[in-house]
């Protein structure tokens, strides 16, 4: 399996609720040897006060039919950041879509304890990573530049 992402990757900048920092927003279609395959949004904090991490969405599910066909889509989320006692930012599962609206887009969004129990948890974790390393927002924020 060969994941790619699609050709419309958006980012946008929001305001932290928490301290007016900005939020940097990417989302974009992850696709598997050339069809699409998962969806994710990556929201990276510049918290003045707190952690620098990044909250990752992926959903997976039927896509291209529009809304209506869009009736197994299951969400996973991870947050990626500093971990006390570690030197490099780890990825902890996390309830999906908690700052997402409910819909047929996101689905079923699974909390922890769900998520870690799930079959496709191992795709999450290799949809994320790809993410992870590969789009350049998220890298860098992570990273560095
Ligand atoms: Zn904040």
């Amino acid at each position: 399996m060969s994941l790619t992402f699609g050709p419309d990757r958006q980012t946008r900048e929001f305001e932290c609720e928490c301290c007016n920092a900005p939020i940097e927003r990417a989302w974009n279609f992850i696709y598997s040897d050339g069809d699409p395959y998962a969806v994710y949004f990556a929201n990276c904090y510049h918290h003045r006060d707190r952690d620098h991490d990044a909250w990752i969405d992926v959903i997976f599910g039927t896509w291209g039919d529009g809304p209506d066909a869009w009736v197994d889509h299951v969400a996973f989320a991870c947050r990626v950041g500093p971990v006390a006692g570690q030197t490099t930012p780890a990825s902890t599962v996390v309830t999906a879509g908690l700052a997402s609206p409910d819909g047929s887009l996101f689905g079923l969004k699974l909390d922890r304890e769900a998520a870690l129990q799930h079959p496709r948890l191992s795709d999450f974790w290799a949809a994320s990573d790809f993410v992870l390393e590969h789009d350049p927002l998220v890298r860098g924020h992570i990273y560095g530049s």
